[in-house]
């Protein structure tokens, strides 16, 4: 593994020549002054003074050599339809929805809020936001009505563009009525809604306010939108992620530092060129499908599948179906995928020739060994874990076959990305760790090219939040646990903070709390995340009533449990419902009012809960125990 190391250690030590190399992958209208300006620790700014645009490297730079090229394959099991566009028909697509955007007053700096499913509109309005300078702020279509007041509040989009409805294992999943509640409740609603309307679930439009995507962009037929050029600081997009408080965090990119990452990470990580077939099945909502089904594959000149569907309709084999009807070459996706892939007839995965596909990639959750070995032996293909966070925009560990070929190990997503100068350090001491010792894993600032450069609207948070937990140095944290063993390999441990990760979907359990307390029933609450076969963690509530009587009989109790949920589900969505609901007496608590999640978490998955010499009432762990059974 020399190479891959003398490689990071060149991204980190020669760092200036070697980002200005990597920068000369991506269009620069005006050349940058200086690769990095790291005056104000840890704010980097990248490639400063350099102007550029994610939408000019990803559409218009490709034209001249792939203008009648596949570039996004749209295919959707859920309403049967596959379309596929070529750049030059993206190129249209995305001129005419900026056009859409320019008319109704959005421009450089202004926020535009997408809450869309997977459809090629949500691609072409991302696409359209970068092309005139606007900011998006893409919502996970599964976050619900709370979720997405807490969003539009904290971006204040001037536009907000969403679809009638999505659809999920083949139930339309109304959109616009959860759209029009999370509106009723901001402080300060924008003035313009778009709806695409995809006839799945009818709708009443709101007068003044909604207007029709098809009718607008059919208006704009032929339009063409010049280039608004960015310094490469300027923000790209914000994209919201979960953390410890009840408020999310508005993770803010920048412009010309995640092209130029990227665009690397097309050749050192994926092993890519252009023209190669890229299949990411994350969501559009999430941060790997803003890297890996837009911006990525198609900044390094290959196509980009957009997948509306599940791994397992119309039958387990619908993945290497698209591989073989496609021709991908790379498959990005995510362990809890292959779990539910585990579950179907091993054959599925022989039926299909695979042969233009060089290896998988998975990320978003800890890759369990017994599934990373059933997949690479199902498929005899090369298995990558690759470790991110919607904060780092792309890999911090991962095998990088394109800078070396260097053996993987199950259980492990091998090493850090160059760019990243990842340590294990004592959550005590702030020291950095040697082989074999578990420790929190950390990033020496500056943050690389492509990492979020501040928290929207709160540098005081960004530093707070992420540079100030690790004693005696101003290191980034992951709030992960990790170790290296002696040949170096490394391996990610589970979280430090209360963050779970319930199949892939990052959620905090903090913002269950608030939305389980605010039944009125409910005295107070702990929900904590627990080991799970198939989505790696479940959240699990357990709740103190104000009126214990409430839940006494077996009935009470499921009503109530059913009452919670739904209010879950209608304040954040689906997503972040919990698993159970059960109800104590008391939560455990230390003397100082602290709840030990540790201890519950222990007790659900049946293990030791370890040291409670501050436990402040015993029985309490018992009744979480009892309420199990
Ligand atoms: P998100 O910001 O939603 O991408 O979630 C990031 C978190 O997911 C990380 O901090 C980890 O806890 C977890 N995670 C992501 N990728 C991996 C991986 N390959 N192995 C283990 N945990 C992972």
């Amino acid at each position: 593994m020399q190479k891959t190391r003398d490689f990071h250690y060149r991204s980190v030590h020669d760092r200036d020549a070697f980002w200005r190399e990597q920068a000369g992958r991506v269009h620069w209208e005006t050349p940058f002054e200086s690769v990095l300006d790291f005056s104000r620790p840890p704010f980097a700014k990248w490639f400063v003074g350099g102007q550029t645009n994610l939408c000019y490297n990803a559409v218009d730079r490709w034209l001249p050599t792939q203008a009648d090229k596949p570039a996004l394959i749209w295919v959707s099991t859920e309403v049967e339809r596959e379309r596929v566009y070529t750049r030059q028909e993206v190129y249209e697509e995305v001129n005419a929805a900026a056009a859409v955007l320019r008319d109704l007053g959005v421009g450089r700096g202004d926020r535009v809020l997408l809450y869309m499913p997977m459809v090629p509109e949500a691609v072409f309005t991302m696409l359209a936001c970068a092309r005139i300078g606007a900011v998006h702020s893409v919502v996970f279509g599964g976050f619900a009505s709370v979720n997405l007041a807490q969003r539009i509040d904290d971006a204040a989009p001037k536009v907000i563009v969403c679809t009638d409805a999505g659809s999920r294992a083949g139930k339309v999943v109304p959109y616009k009525p959860l759209l029009d509640r999370a509106l009723a409740l901001c402080k300060t609603p924008p003035a313009s809604v778009v709806v695409f309307d995809r006839g799945l679930a009818p709708f009443e439009p709101v007068a003044g306010r909604d207007l029709d995507y098809a009718t607008l962009r059919a208006a704009q037929r032929g339009a063409r939108v010049p280039v608004t050029w960015l310094e490469s600081s300027e923000p790209s997009y914000i994209l919201y992620t979960s953390g410890t408080t009840g408020k999310p965090k508005g993770v803010q990119r920048d412009t010309g530092g995640y092209a130029v990452a990227l665009a690397s990470s097309m050749e050192y990580l994926f092993n890519g060129k252009a023209g190669d077939t890229f299949f990411c099945t994350s969501d559009i909502g999430w941060v790997v499908g803003h890297s890996y089904i837009v911006y990525g594959p198609l900044i390094g000149g290959q196509a980009t599948v957009l997948y509306e569907g599940t791994p397992v309709r119309p039958d387990g084999a619908i993945l290497w179906k698209l591989v073989e009807q496609f021709g991908v070459n790379t498959l990005f996706s995510a362990p809890t995928a292959v779990r539910v892939l585990k579950r179907q007839d091993p054959a599925l995965l022989k039926k299909h020739d695979l042969s233009t596909l060089r290896a998988v990639y998975l990320a978003g959750e800890p890759l369990d060994e017994p599934t990373a070995q059933w997949i690479s032996e199902g498929l005899g293909k090369p298995i990558i874990d690759n470790y991110w966070q919607t904060e780092s925009g792309w890999p911090i560990l991962s095998a990088q076959p394109g800078v070396e070929h260097v053996p993987t190990r199950f259980g492990s997503p091998s090493f850090p990305v160059y760019g990243f100068d990842a340590r294990i350090v004592s959550e005590s001491s702030g020291e950095d760790l040697g082989p074999d010792q578990k420790g929190v894993v950390a990033i020496v600032p500056p943050l690389p090219p492509g990492a979020m450069s501040t928290i929207w609207g709160d540098d005081e948070r960004f530093v707070q939040t992420y540079f100030t937990s690790i004693p005696g140095r101003q290191v980034y944290s992951t709030f992960d646990w990790g170790l290296v063993d002696a040949d170096g390999y490394w391996f990610i441990l589970g979280r430090t903070d209360d963050v779970i990760n319930v199949a892939g979907h990052r959620l905090g359990t903090r913002e269950i709390e608030e939305s389980v307390n605010s039944h009125s029933g409910i005295a107070e609450c702990a929900v904590v995340g627990v080991a799970d076969a198939l989505k790696g963690q479940v959240a699990m509530a357990f709740a103190v009533l104000k009126n214990p009587a409430a839940a006494e009989t077996p009935e009470g109790a499921k009503q109530l449990e059913a009452d919670i949920m739904r209010l879950v589900e209608d304040q954040l969505g689906a997503v972040a419902r919990p698993a159970r609901i059960r109800f104590v007496g008391a939560l455990p608590k230390t003397r100082s009012g602290k709840v030990l999640r540790r201890a519950i978490v222990a007790v659900c998955e049946g293990r030791d809960p370890g040291d409670l010499t501050t436990i402040e009432d015993p029985t309490a762990l018992e009744q979480i125990k009892e309420s199990l059974q």
